[in-house]
């Protein structure tokens, strides 16, 4: 038996799907917050799924899910860069002491192994390209030191209760479900949107950026990999083996662009160091960046109630970014 933290989220949900199809039993913890049920509506009604409807740092509340269980799922987590400049306590609670709570509740549960979502924005600007898992921690905003912080606490577990712990840092997941709530956020919705509304691309910088875009269920095989591996008080990174500019993204999802200004604290380039979690869990990226994109776009109905962002609104949502994350020697 697992339990899925964030189970109606993106990740979560295709996590869930692939668990059930395996023939195990789940427990979905999800506030609900940003996770919807309807990603789970492809398996509403199987009994072997039970959904907790609760907020995983009211550790009160979910302990007594965890009792029986074998793996433990973490991916409840608040995501995005402005809503994490704009409330930082929000993003600590939900990602540090939410954090702190499922760690407790799996450690009194004694459960076999305990995986926990990391995320690459860790490594802030890296020096190192292809980013190995020894790469300096860096994180320039408030979310990407919550789940640093979050980590931190999942190997300290590990460390001082021997609970058997992963971490898996995650590079720029995508695939059908991924949010499209009124947050500004990841580069695949903001485009599926504008491309629905026949609105330009807006392209930040000159698109010669690059990021590693991880299809989703390569993703969802790391976690089943490492919930069954004897890995222990490892992190992973989980990559797509290559990188991929912004401009291609465009030339394959077609469209005109609109420029948008280079943001501060952004990378130029996303791209994980893989070696690690190919021989410690024997995984492989399958999906190639072309055939995640046919993908999305066969899926691209699912944007339609999607917010259509262009350059006057980001322009708005962005400017306490500029304003926090600008170096104070470029500042004005
Ligand atoms: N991006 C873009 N236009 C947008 C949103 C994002 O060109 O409207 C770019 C952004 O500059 C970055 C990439 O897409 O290089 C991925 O952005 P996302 O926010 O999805 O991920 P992250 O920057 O956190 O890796």
């Amino acid at each position: 038996m697992s339990v899925v933290t964030g189970g109606a989220g993106f990740i979560g949900s295709h996590l869930v799907d692939r668990l059930l199809a395996h023939g195990h039993r789940v427990r979905v913890i999800d506030d609900l917050s940003n996770g919807r049920l309807d990603n789970l509506s492809g398996c509403a009604g199987d009994p072997r799924l039970e959904v907790t409807e609760a907020d995983v740092a009211d550790h009160a509340r979910i302990a007594g899910v965890f009792k029986g269980v074998d793996h433990v799922y973490h991916l409840a987590a608040l995501a995005d860069i402005v809503p994490s400049i704009d409330e930082p306590l929000k993003y600590h609670r939900a990602n540090v002491d939410g954090t702190a709570s499922v760690l407790e509740a799996a450690r009194q549960a004694a459960v076999a192994r305990f995986v926990y979502t990391a995320s690459s924005s860790c490594y802030g600007i890296p020096d190192e390209v292809p980013t190995s898992e020894a790469a300096p921690m860096a994180p320039m905003y408030p979310y990407a030191l919550s789940k640093m912080l979050g980590e931190q606490l999942a190997l300290h577990w590990c460390q001082t209760y021997r609970l058997p712990v992963v971490s898996l840092r995650l590079f720029n997941v995508y695939g059908p479900r991924s949010r499209t709530s009124g947050t500004y956020g990841a580069v695949f919705g903001v485009f599926l949107a504008q491309k629905l509304a026949g609105q330009p691309f807006t392209v930040v910088g000159d698109g010669s950026q690059t990021r590693d875009f991880t299809y989703v269920s390569d993703v969802v095989n790391a976690f089943v990999a490492a919930a069954r591996s004897d890995a222990n008080g490892d992190c992973l990174n989980v990559g797509s083996g290559g990188t991929y500019s912004i401009r291609s993204l465009v030339d394959l999802l077609g469209g005109p662009i609109d420029f948008i200004p280079k943001r501060p604290g952004e990378p130029d380039c996303t791209f994980a160091n893989i070696d690690k979690i190919r021989a410690r869990l024997d995984w492989q990226p399958q999906v190639s960046f072309v055939e995640g994109v046919e993908h999305m776009l066969a899926a691209i109905d699912h944007w339609n109630d999607a917010p259509v962002w262009n350059a006057d609104s980001i322009a708005v949502a962005t400017e306490r970014w500029f304003e926090c994350l600008t170096p104070r020697s470029e500042a004005r």
